[in-house]
Order: structure tokens, then C-alpha cells, then sequence
């Protein structure tokens, strides 16, 4: 037994080796590689936040770069309510500016220029809805502008303020051209330009214009003011031959040549749309663009990783410190969805893990009751085996015994029928035992049918045989309850039954003052049959087992009582014969109920 408790151990032990402990271990090592892989992606949040932050930032600076390049590329003299059509000859042909006419624009909410001592001019391009209220807010943005001091530390481009004018190449501006530009821009002017082309034809003055500044502030009404403005100045002499004789349309530029020019930004496309038209293109879904909720306190902010500063990052001159940090925007990163997604992911790893554990420790219960089982089969032939041998070796010695003293004649002719009584008996003995295991055998194929009988009528027909020999005192009685209903039985399940249960009885407990007792009852819907003894009873945890074949209670040393452990197994065998249910309990006061439960055949 001990050995075959080492088997059951061995092969769990190998189960766990071979199965568990790799699952266990490529399971640990998959997890830690996972919460590195998150860890990992975690620290890559803000890293990748402030890739992004940059990303932007470039962008947006090579479409502010695109626009100041197209605004450059306008010449000074567009800034005139009238500009010179490109004819060749002798007429003018005025037109309206095309900073007036052009539709799209964007990012620009108009246009401005102005001399130091002059008026503020304004263009707005149409089509836009209030239109001249634009152009009112324009002049007193400008108007407040060109009351500033000009910043001139640096500047857009290549180079910074007036130096920046300098290293342009100067520009020949068509005489022509120029003075339309500085006239006052209504008929008469246009007129006197017309009456002066014939001294004008083919004459130019040398200009210099600079690159454009970014100058951005707040004024005291709230308003974010964003300007790109250039300076335009005269760098040449005018012709010596023009100066002989007044030309009045060139009246104005007796005082000089010195313009500030340029446009003012539409904030909402600045500050707004440009950001994010760009975030679009640049942020993945789990980011998002916004601006700061000025009622938060900076720290309840949570999950902020970037900030990009619009004006100070896009290089815009500022008069005042705090008006570098306007245009504020943050990337977030909604980091709970990222951690959703590492719960989702953990969970999903825990429950199929889970599942594989459970599945593993399914297999290792089934691994062990059917070694179990099989193991208990295994001892259970052991005692087989040692109790046929035993069983066998018994008679088959005194056979042999009482047959040798017989055939050598040391026998008396008295006593010689008694050692051949003994000889029958003995094989009898030896045949019984055959026979039961060719029986259960048969039993187990199932081949006979029940039939409805009469179980009392069965159980009287064995009465004489149960009575023993001897002085003929019986050492059972019946209990058979009259007007029993038909059971389903067979008459050799019954009769093997009841001498069984009884012979077993008689083995185990065997009557002293209290014969045993055969009864018959009708209990709840079933015709039972019962054999009740006053013997030591059976333990609980032996009451199934004692039904399965070859088990005997004890080990075969300890017994002291002869037997194959089949009695019992073949009294449950032809009980299932007939449909019937076979157990056993404690009897009131002591003993066993061994019971046979039949379906009634009514
Ligand atoms: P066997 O009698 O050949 O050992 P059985 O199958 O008839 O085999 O009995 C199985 C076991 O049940 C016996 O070994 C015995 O320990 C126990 N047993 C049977 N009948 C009784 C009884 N009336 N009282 C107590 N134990 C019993």
C-alpha cells in the first residue's frame, strides 16, 4: 500500500514538474514583461507629448514663414487706395488696390501704412461681413501701434529692422508707381500722375524695404494685437533733370520717403485655427489640444505634458514680459485611457491565466482520482489474490489430506464416510468460490431480465435452507409484510441475496441472544427487502465501498474472518440485475440494515 501511495505522489509530482511549474513560470515571465512594456510606454507619454509640442511649432512656423513670404512679395506701393495698372506708354490706368480686391486672405485682417507724420491708411479685402466696422478696429489697433516705441531688437527673417532694409537690395520703383502710391488716391490725383507721365516715362527712385517684424501685445482694452510690420524708405536721389522743374504729383515725396507698413494677424486664425488645423494632422488619439482652464490652479491640471507658447515660440516681439507667455496651449494626454487599456490588458492576461490554472488543476484532480482509482483496483486484486489463495489453499490441503490417508488406507472403515463427507464439503467450498467469480462475470454482461414476482413467495422458498444444521434451532426469523405489491426480480438475484446477506451475517455478526431478522416492507414507493443484524455495523466511510468488488474491510492480515470481498459486490450486481438499489446503514440499537430497495412491477 505504501508503494502504491509513493505512485500516486510520484506521478503528481511529475505532473507538477512537467505541466504546472512551466505554465507557472512562462506565465510569471510574460507578466513582468508586460509591466515592463507598460512602464516603458507610460515614460513615453510626456517624451512623446513634447515631440509632438515641437512638431507643431515647426509647422506652424513654416505656414507663418509661407505667409510673410507672400506678403513680402507685395510691393510697397499696393498700400495706396490707387495702384498703377502694368501698361507701357503714355496713359495710366488706375485700379483699386488688390489688398481691397483679393477675397482670401488667411490669417491677415488687414493691411495698414503709415509716415511718421501722416495718416493712418487701412485695407481691408471684401467680402467679409461689417466690413468697415473691421476697418475701424484695424485704424485704432494701428492707431495705438504707432504710438509705440518700435521694437527693434530683432526681427523675423534675415535681418532687423532698419539694418534688414539696408542688406535687401534697394528696389527701382517706376516714378510713376510711386507717386500714385503716395497721393491721396482719388481722381485728382490719378489726374495729376496722368499730366506728369511724360516727365515720369521710364524714371525710378531706389528704395529700400525691410523684412517684416512680429510685434504682438495686449492693449489696455484686452485686445490680443498681433502686427507684421516692414519699413519702406527712400535710398536714392531723385533724377537731377526732375528736380529742374516742379512735378507736382511728386509733392509728397519732397518731405522723404518713410513708411511703416504691413498687416495686422486675425487673431481667431493665429491663435485657434492655426493650432489646431496642425494639432490634427500631428496628434494621435489619445492627445488632445486645449487651452489652459484659467479657474484650475496649474497643479490640478493632472495629466498635462507639453505646453507650446504661440507667441513667445513663433518669435514675436513683445513690450511686455507677461504678453510672451499669451497663447498658452497644453497637450494633454488622456492617460486613463491609456490606463484602461493596461487594465484591460493585466485582466485579460489574469483570466486566461486563471482558466489555464483551473484547467491545470481540473487535470490534476482527474489525474489523481483515476490513479487513485486505479490503484485501488490494483489493491483490491492484491486481496483478491491473497484471499483466493488462501481460500484455495485451505481446502485443497484438506482434500488432499483426507484424500492421501484414504488411498493409503490408514483410515477406518468407520470413519472412512466421514473423510469423504469432508472431501465433498471441501470442494463444494472450492466450487462456491469459482462460481462467484464466473458470476459476477455474467452479471456484469447484463444478460438476465427481471420479471414482476412475489418477493415474499421468493424469500419463504429459501426459508428451509437458510435454517442451519445442526441441532435445527433457527438463528433467523421472518418478517414479511402481507399484501406486499409485485416487485421486479429474478428468483436466483433474490435467493443469492438473501444467503449472502444472511451467511454474512452469520460471519460478521454473529447472533447471540437476537436472532437475525429477513424482513420484507413497502417504503416509500419501493418493496424492499432487509436483513438486520446486532453485529459491530459498518463504518460510513466503508458503507459504498464494501459494494465494490474484492474490497474487504481491514487489510488481509488483520482479517481474521475468511472471504474474497465478492459477496457483497454480487449481491449490488444482481440488485442493478433487477433495477434494484442495494446499501446499507446503522440499525437502531446496534448493527447493520442491509437493504435491497426493488421497483414495484404495479
Ligand atoms: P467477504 O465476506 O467475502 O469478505 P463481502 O463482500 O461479503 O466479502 O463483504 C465485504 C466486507 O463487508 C466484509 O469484508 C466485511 O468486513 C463487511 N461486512 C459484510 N457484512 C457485514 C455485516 N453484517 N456486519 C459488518 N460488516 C460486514
Amino acid at each position: 500500500m505504501l508503494r502504491l501511495e509513493s505512485t500516486t505522489r510520484r506521478s503528481l509530482i511529475l505532473y507538477g514538474a512537467l505541466l504546472v511549474l512551466p505554465t507557472l513560470i512562462f506565465g510569471w515571465l510574460y507578466w513582468s514583461e508586460l509591466q515592463k512594456d507598460f512602464e516603458r510606454d507610460r515614460q513615453a507619454i510626456p517624451e512623446k507629448a513634447l515631440d509632438d509640442a515641437h512638431k507643431i511649432v515647426a509647422r506652424m512656423n513654416q505656414r507663418l514663414e509661407n505667409l510673410l513670404e507672400n506678403e513680402s512679395k507685395r510691393p510697397f506701393t499696393h498700400y495706396a487706395p490707387l495702384v498703377s495698372a502694368d501698361v507701357m506708354g503714355d496713359d495710366l490706368v488706375p485700379l483699386p488696390t488688390p489688398l481691397e480686391t483679393s477675397t482670401n486672405t488667411p490669417g491677415v485682417l488687414g493691411w495698414f501704412s503709415f509716415d511718421p507724420n501722416g495718416e493712418v491708411r487701412t485695407f481691408v479685402r471684401q467680402g467679409i461681413p461689417n466690413r468697415e466696422h473691421q476697418r475701424a478696429e484695424i485704424q485704432s489697433m494701428v492707431q495705438d501701434f504707432r504710438t509705440r516705441k518700435p521694437v527693434e531688437s530683432s526681427a523675423h527673417g534675415l535681418g532687423s529692422g532698419v539694418s534688414s532694409a539696408f542688406k535687401n537690395p534697394a528696389l527701382a520703383i517706376p516714378l510713376r508707381d510711386l507717386a500714385l502710391s503716395l497721393g491721396k488716391g482719388d481722381v485728382e490725383c490719378a489726374e495729376c500722375v496722368q499730366r506728369c507721365l511724360p516727365q515720369l516715362r521710364d524714371k525710378t527712385l531706389q528704395v529700400g524695404v525691410s523684412d517684416f517684424e512680429l510685434t504682438f501685445y495686449v492693449d489696455s482694452d484686452k485686445r490680443p494685437i498681433a502686427i507684421a510690420s516692414r519699413r519702406v524708405f527712400k535710398r536714392g536721389a531723385l533724377d537731377s533733370e526732375l528736380l529742374q522743374q516742379p512735378v507736382p504729383c511728386l509733392a509728397p515725396l519732397e518731405k522723404g520717403l518713410s513708411l511703416k507698413q504691413g498687416f495686422v494677424f486675425d487673431p481667431q486664425w493665429l491663435f485657434k485655427d492655426l493650432p489646431w488645423d496642425i494639432a490634427q494632422t500631428v496628434l494621435d488619439q489619445d492627445e488632445e489640444l486645449r487651452t489652459p482652464p484659467e479657474a484650475l490652479p496649474i497643479d490640478s491640471i493632472g495629466s498635462l505634458f507639453a505646453a507650446i507658447h504661440i507667441v513667445r515660440d513663433l518669435a514675436f516681439e513683445t513690450y511686455y514680459p507677461e504678453d510672451a507667455n499669451y497663447g498658452r496651449l497644453e497637450i494633454v494626454i488622456d492617460d486613463e485611457r491609456f490606463e484602461e487599456r493596461v487594465a484591460r490588458q493585466s485582466q485579460r492576461f489574469l483570466s486566461t491565466g486563471a482558466m489555464l490554472l483551473l484547467t491545470l488543476g481540473i487535470g490534476m484532480t482527474l489525474l489523481y482520482r483515476s490513479v487513485r482509482r486505479e490503484l485501488d483496483q490494483a489493491h483490491r486484486m492484491q486481496n483478491f489474490v491473497a484471499a483466493v489463495t488462501h481460500e484455495l489453499r485451505t481446502p485443497i490441503s484438506t482434500i488432499r489430506l483426507h484424500a492421501e490417508m484414504l488411498q493409503d488406507g490408514w483410515v477406518d472403515a468407520s470413519k472412512q464416510s466421514e473423510y469423504y463427507d469432508r472431501i465433498v464439503r471441501e470442494t463444494l467450498r472450492l466450487s462456491t468460490l469459482v462460481e462467484r467469480v464466473l458470476e459476477k462475470s455474467r452479471l456484469k454482461e447484463n444478460v438476465t431480465r427481471p420479471v414482476a414476482g412475489d418477493l415474499n413467495q421468493h424469500v419463504l422458498a429459501l426459508k428451509d435452507d437458510l435454517v442451519p444444521t445442526g441441532d435445527g434451532k433457527s438463528d433467523v426469523v421472518f418478517q414479511l409484510e402481507p399484501k406486499l405489491p409485485k416487485a421486479w426480480l429474478t428468483a436466483e438475484g433474490v435467493g443469492m441475496i438473501v444467503s449472502n446477506l444472511v451467511e454474512n451475517a452469520r460471519k460478521y455478526a454473529p447472533p447471540r441472544d437476537e436472532p437475525l431478522v429477513v424482513r420484507t416492507r413497502w417504503n416509500n414507493g419501493r418493496v424492499l427487502l432487509e436483513v438486520l443484524d446486532r453485529g459491530p455495523g459498518v463504518p460510513v466511510g466503508e458503507r459504498e465501498k464494501i459494494f465494490e468488488a474484492f474490497y474487504r474491510i481491514g487489510s488481509e492480515q488483520t482479517r481474521t474472518t475468511t472471504g474474497t470481498g465478492l459477496g457483497l459486490h454480487l449481491v449490488r450486481l444482481h440488485a442493478e440485475t433487477c433495477g434494484a438499489e442495494a446499501s446499507v446503514e446503522d440499525r437502531e440499537h446496534g448493527g447493520s440494515v442491509f437493504r435491497v430497495a426493488f421497483r414495484p412491477a404495479d
